[in-house]
């Protein structure tokens, strides 16, 4: 015999209906059905139930939608003259004793507790006599007759031996299909209508098998078995094929609502296996739950959490090796009725702390301030401090026994994202490990520990990718170009969770398709700013993230502070942030070390060349930078190389623009500022605290030039052209060429325009290239030297794809 549970979804439609009338048909053993009120019939009760309660007579509302609901589900799937007729009597006698005890409650405005079970029976009464209908042959049986409860502690609770016993002799002789309303029962002793709790026609099924000896306990529900990890935050949850109870029971007991807790003793008790099957895809294998589960493969099998946490904390030195602490504590609340449900203590035995629901919490600390009146009056202990607002994560699986290594790899991982654990608990059974964070960091920990346990074969970088003119655009298709490869090679998942320009920002956990990131961004972009960007990058929590910044933004270089202190790396094209006060640079280096995170900003010197990275490795094996001269403006070198009798300055000035080599406003570039921001960072790198105003600088255009706005310097500009074409005749009839020189010496820094002869390295630097030249304690009698593009979007892009990767330490 078997015993098949369907849930509220499962009866929640016509063709769910359908389905269930053809999964049971199909079973070639005696069968017997259990199953829920239609999907969201039980809140719709409750909530129109309190609506007339509060005297809203809107309720009529709600009672009309619950009454349709059933009234067109009769319609639809029992043809009509197949009992059709009788089964409307029926139906519509329950809606209208639903109607008189709404009424009746609308009336008088009052909801007692006792009220409230009777109107939420009518759910499953009503959902049952249809299904009862529906299947052939199916004999409809009241499990208010036989599912009896008794009141303990306020709370109905299960008579287990009384409802076994009468179980038995309703079922002694059992139909080819029964059918049973779940969740509901009757008190023992005044026969008044309670259940079993939300969620508990699983209850009523695991009863049923258990009492009866049944071969299998089937839950048929709308996922295609126990998953991994709560389906509707993980996505990538995937099902479970075995799972032992123990198990099983670890994980809906902390929120796994695929099945109702006590559902697994009863059958477990009697080594009845659960199969977990989905009414909507009856074909998936499901998940198997049984005493001896397969245990070769993952660590841990899956992963459950409760947001509804509240932490009670005791402490005090009074409560040191002092004995039975802990049985006042446990009895003072069990006398209350309250359920402890995390319990942690270290050693020192001076502080204990417990994990209860929120609804509970208040009650626990008033029962336990009494139980310890007499202590806290004298000071050994102090009064219960309780915190709130928090979530509770179980890792599961009986493989963790005797395996080293996994707290370890779980505590790892929260660290590194930034996840701070507030309490947690391992029994020595080693089969679940518990821990306490705070509620607005549970999505993060449950896909952050997923990600580590269960997908390890990928590792998920989650990129929010700010600015995508040349560079961002360049940087965007580039990962496009490699995603697939590096997941098919490197197991690395690069996504890109969020885009942002001056106007718009888009933003999703699910990844941008990068094949068409410029529309979506402009379609479904929302509004951007820099505190739009903070509060959602932030506001995503979302792990493993980093956050690249291929603007040249100040405002966008201020919110590197707050990501990297919430854990999130940046890579930043951007020089601002690097080349700002040291005292800023050098905190973000620090919070970023502190964190775990990194700051890396390659490009900021000689685009994708490798120098910054180059200084980073001399120094850390022991090196020292005596000396850097450097060409790092591919705008300027472009400019000097332009020039000819035929192209007089202001011309190459106006080519570097439109051709993209120089900020949009080249001034920034002719004033030596980027060459001075780039000398500071690479000086910083090599270890000397230098700020810009301390580099010296010798310019080739005056002062003047550079007040008044951007329009005035183009029309002023050309003034300088036949001083300049002059200069350049003599210096070409020398044999000599313009470099526009970085120089740092002694911990000095200077800029200036520097001739240099056919025999300098740096005479045949062509285009817009840059040449760096490190003379070291290593490399003395012959510098160091790196030379290469120096600007463009495609090699900056591409340095900050390297940096990106670094942080993917694949
Ligand atoms: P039913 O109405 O069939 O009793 P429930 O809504 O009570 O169904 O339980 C099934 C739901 O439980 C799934 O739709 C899923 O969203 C949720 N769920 C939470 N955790 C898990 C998990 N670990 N595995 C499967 N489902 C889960
Ligand atoms: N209908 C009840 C509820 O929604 C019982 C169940 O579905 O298991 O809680
Ligand atoms: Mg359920």
């Amino acid at each position: 015999m078997k015993v098949l549970k369907f849930g509220g979804t499962s009866v929640g439609s016509v063709n769910s209906m359908l389905s269930v009338k053809k999964i049971v048909e199909a079973v070639d053993d005696k069968v017997i059905v259990v199953v829920s009120a239609l999907g969201g019939i039980t809140d719709k009760l409750i909530n129109t139930s309190k609506m007339a309660a509060e005297g809203n007579d809107e309720y009529e509302k709600g009672l009309k939608e619950i009454v349709n609901r059933h009234i067109e589900m009769v319609y639809t799937v029992i043809p009509a003259g197949r009992g059709r007729e009788i089964l409307l009597d029926l139906v519509n006698e329950l809606l209208n004793e639903l109607k008189d005890i709404f009424q009746g409650i609308y009336l008088i405005h009052d909801l007692s507790p006792k009220t409230s079970a009777t109107i939420v029976s009518y759910g499953e009464r009503l959902s049952s006599i249809i299904v009862a209908t529906l299947i052939n042959g199916a004999v409809w049986y009241d499990s208010r007759n036989f599912i009896k409860t008794e009141k303990k502690h306020n709370k109905h609770i299960l008579d287990s031996e009384l409802t076994g016993r009468l179980v038995r002799e309703t079922f002694d002789e059992i139909p080819e299909v029964a059918v049973v309303p779940g969740f509901i029962s009757t008190d023992k002793t005044t026969g008044e209508v309670t259940n079993l709790g939300r969620g508990g026609s699983d209850y009523t099924a695991s009863i049923i098998a258990a009492a009866l000896d049944a071969d299998i306990l089937e839950i048929w529900t709308d996922v295609d078995g126990f998953m991994t990890a709560d389906p509707r935050v993980i996505s990538s949850a995937y099902p479970i094929k075995e799972l032992s109870y123990v198990e099983a029971m670890e994980l809906c007991n902390f929120g796994a609502k695929v099945v109702y807790p006590p559902t697994i003793y009863p059958v477990c008790h009697k080594n009845i296996p659960i199969l977990i099957k989905n009414t909507f895809n009856p074909e998936a294998a499901g998940t198997i739950i049984k005493q001896e589960a397969d245990h070769s493969s993952k660590a841990i099998k899956g992963i459950s959490s409760i947001n509804d946490t509240c932490l009670i904390t005791m402490t005090g030195l009074g409560m040191v090796g002092v004995i039975g602490v802990n049985y006042r504590i446990f009895k003072a609340l069990a006398e209350n009725g309250i359920s402890v449900f995390l319990v942690s203590q270290a050693s020192s035995e001076n502080s204990t702390s417990i994990g209860v629901r929120n609804e509970d919490a208040s009650l626990a600390c008033e029962v336990l301030n009494e139980e310890f009146a007499k202590e806290i009056e004298m000071g050994e202990i102090s009064p219960m401090k309780a915190e709130s607002g928090l979530a509770t994560v179980a890792i599961v699986g009986e493989n963790m026994k005797h395996t080293p290594g996994i707290a370890g790899k779980l505590f790892g991982t929260l660290g590194r994202n930034g996840i701070n654990v507030i309490a947690c608990a391992q029994g020595a059974s080693e089969t679940n490990i518990s821990f306490v964070v705070d509620g607005g960091s549970l999505r993060k920990s449950l896909n952050v520990i997923h990600d580590s346990f269960f997908l390890s074969e990928y590792q998920v970088l989650n990129l929010f990718v700010c600015g995508v003119g040349t560079v961002g655009g360049s940087l965007l298709e580039q990962i496009h170009g490699q995603q697939e490869k590096l997941k098919q090679e490197r197991g690395l998942n690069l996504k890109v969770v969020g885009i942002a320009n001056g106007h718009k920002a888009l933003f999703t956990r699910a990844g941008i398709d990068l094949g068409n990131f410029r529309q979506e961004l402009e379609e479904k972009g929302i509004p951007s700013s820099s505190q739009v960007l903070h509060d959602e990058v932030i506001g995503m929590n979302i792990f493993n993230s980093v956050f690249v910044d291929c603007t040249a933004s100040e405002d966008i270089a201020a919110l590197y502070k707050d990501f990297l202190k919430h854990n999130i790396s940046v890579v930043a094209a951007n020089k601002i942030a690097a080349s700002s006060s040291y005292d800023d640079y050098a905190e973000l280096k620090r919070i970023a070390r502190q964190r775990g995170v990194k700051f890396l900003f390659e490009t900021n010197v000689g685009a994708g060349l490798p120098v910054i990275n180059t200084i980073n490795d001399l120094i850390n094996s022991g090196d020292k930078i005596l000396k850097i001269e450097a060409v790092v403006s591919g705008t300027l070198n472009y400019i000097f190389n332009a020039l000819s009798a035929d192209m007089p300055l202001s011309e190459t000035i106006r080519k570097a623009r439109d051709e993209g080599y120089s900020e949009p406003d080249p001034r920034i570039d002719l004033s030596g500022k980027d060459v001075i921001r780039k000398l500071v960072i690479l000086a910083r790198e090599a270890g000397y605290r230098i700020e810009q105003e301390d580099v010296e600088k010798h310019l080739f255009i005056p002062d003047s030039f550079f007040e008044g706005s951007l329009d005035d310097f183009w029309r002023n500009i050309p003034r300088l052209d036949a001083e300049f074409e002059a200069r350049r005749k003599k210096l070409e009839a020398g044999g000599k060429r313009w470099r526009f020189v970085a120089r740092l010496e002694d911990g000095k820094g200077t800029v200036s325009l520097q001739e240099v002869d056919s025999r300098h390295p740096f005479y045949n630097l062509e285009g817009s290239n840059n040449i760096i030249l490190l003379t070291t304690e290593r490399y003395n009698e012959y510098p160091m030297l790196i030379q290469g593009y120096g600007a463009g979007a495609s090699v900056t892009a591409a340095g900050v794809f390297a940096d990106i990767m670094s942080i993917a330490n694949i």
